[in-house]
């Protein structure tokens, strides 16, 4: 099958196995939902980034962003893998901390930092905190000096840097909440780059999530660098480091068998596949050129790059396992009324472009098929708030022909925990195609899992958080997090 992977994800005896685990054999164990992750994937995506390093003339720095997903024991493989860290509050800076990060591995951004948050990574001696406003820079003046203490800051900017991505990933443009004016940086570095407090040693943008093609990298580094470029002949001060951030995208329709039933937008943006190397190869070639026009190649020796990449690290390390616990049989009403079956089914009709209509498939058609799993948004966020897909197989019958439509739901008490667009904007297929005779107790599969899941999960319906396991490198299945107990879902009430 197209979503296989070689030496990672496959089907053995007709089950879907992960490194070489039976996800059968998982289920029973630990139960459903489930999350699985691999560590040698994740090691491997790091080493993908890693090796972009030789297709630049400076040194690389990844920093791992970690909201993609902090679970301590995802941290400490990303840390183990020699990758550094991106945290967003001080929250997972505490955790990269005691994760055993060293503070010159850590940079800080985030728009609301609270002085707490602020003096705690001013203290540490994190490599940068990645400044959002004047106003924030301002203070962290102030409290650096209260501290007697020297802050490494990189200013966030803010260019118009459009990219192809869902409107809610996107992040360099003047109407997202991120970062300053280039004008605004600029007169921050003239104030304050003889400051005793502040080491104003960088300057940094993130284009967005999900991006899918590599013309805006190469925009935003020439961007970065002219920005460099100005405050050097403006101050005479020399930046150590460019952030070009991250949002490498993840091939999500690797399995192209729904791929049709996408809008072309949705499609482009859930196939997108670009390798880092290239993207930092030609987004270097045009710096340089940039750099030996304005004869100020000196500028980009011995400075360092940062890329603050998630989603590309950790999304296809990890799977979501459901178990189906009820189904059910709804008469499609527009068929039962015509014969005209492709011109009346305002909704189901994306299923036809795909499956050749059989007189049996017909008859099969007058009925949806409904699937209830115990996975649902208050597991995978991201399918609600950004309809995003994940691939859907049966992990029992990992390697039967999936061709058969059914609706497919989540558990909650909440008629938008669906696995299709019920807004209508055909943002996701209306049907997920498994094999036949789908029955409650099957165990599926949710592919590409591994980012911005289980880092959004909830308790929502006072459903327990579910456990997460790790396969090792040597094969070795270590639970990273046991599932939720009722006990767990007091959390901190007081009654
Ligand atoms: C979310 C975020 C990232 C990570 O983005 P991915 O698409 O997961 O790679 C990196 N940098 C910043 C500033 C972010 O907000």
């Amino acid at each position: 099958m197209d979503w296989e992977i070689k030496d990672f994800l496959k089907i053995q005896n007709n089950q879907l196995f992960i490194e070489g685990v039976s996800t059968i054999d998982m289920a029973e164990k630990f139960d459903t939902p489930l999350f699985v992750f691999s560590e040698k994937r994740i090691k491997h995506n790091i080493e993908r980034l890693k090796h972009a390093e030789k297709f630049i003339e400076c040194k690389l720095k990844i920093c791992y962003a970690a909201k993609a997903n902090s679970n301590m024991a995802i941290l400490r493989t990303v840390r183990e893998s020699g990758a550094e860290l991106e945290v967003n509050s001080g929250g997972e800076l505490w955790k990269a901390l005691k994760v055993g990060f060293n503070a010159e591995q850590i940079i800080f951004n985030g728009t609301s930092k609270t002085v707490a948050e602020i003096e705690a990574a001013i203290t540490a001696e994190i490599y940068a905190i990645q400044v959002d406003s004047l106003y924030e820079l301002e203070l962290i003046e102030t409290l650096a000096r209260t501290l007697q203490k020297c802050a490494n800051v990189s200013l966030r900017l803010v260019p118009e840097i459009e990219t192809k991505t869902h409107s809610g990933l996107q992040t360099a443009l003047l109407t997202s909440k991120f970062g300053m004016m280039p004008d605004e940086a600029l007169s921050a570095f003239r104030r304050f780059y003889k400051s005793d407090f502040l080491n104003l040693c960088g300057i940094h943008l993130h284009i967005g999530s999900q991006t899918p093609d590599a013309a805006p990298y190469a925009d935003a580094f020439k961007t970065l660098f002219e920005n460099l470029l100005q405050i050097y002949n403006e101050t005479g001060h020399k930046l150590s480091h460019l952030n070009l951030g991250g949002g490498f995208p993840v091939n999500y329709l690797l399995d192209k068998t729904q791929a049709g039933d996408f809008l072309p937008v949705q499609r482009d943006l859930f196939s997108a596949h670009i390798e880092p190397e290239e993207v930092l190869r030609q987004a270097w070639k045009v710096v340089e050129e940039t750099a030996q026009n304005a004869k100020a190649f000196h500028l980009l020796e011995n400075i360092t790059l940062l890329l603050e990449p998630g989603r590309s690290v950790v999304a296809d390390a990890g799977i979501c396992l459901t178990t189906v616990r009820n189904h059910k049989k709804r008469p499609l009403k527009q068929l039962a009324d015509s014969n005209q079956q492709l011109a009346v089914l305002p909704k189901g009709i994306s299923i036809f472009k795909n499956l050749e209509i059989k007189e049996e498939n017909q008859s099969k058609m007058q009925n949806d098929f409904w699937l209830l799993t115990d996975a649902g948004f208050n597991i995978l966020l991201s399918m609600e708030t950004y309809k995003w897909y994940y691939h859907l197989i049966s992990a029992a019958r990992a390697g039967e022909t999936h061709s058969t439509p059914y609706k497919v739901a989540g558990p909650l008490c909440d008629g938008g925990d669906v696995y299709f667009d019920i807004e209508g904007e055909n943002r996701l297929p209306d049907y997920r195609l498994l094999p036949e005779n789908v029955q409650p107790d099957e165990v599926l599969a949710l592919l590409n899992c591994g980012a911005y899941s289980v880092a959004q999960m909830s308790q929502y319906n006072g459903r327990q958080l579910p456990a997460i396991i790790l396969i090792k490198d040597d094969g070795e299945i270590e639970l990273i997090r046991r599932r939720d107990s009722y006990e767990d879902l007091l959390g901190n009430d007081i009654w």
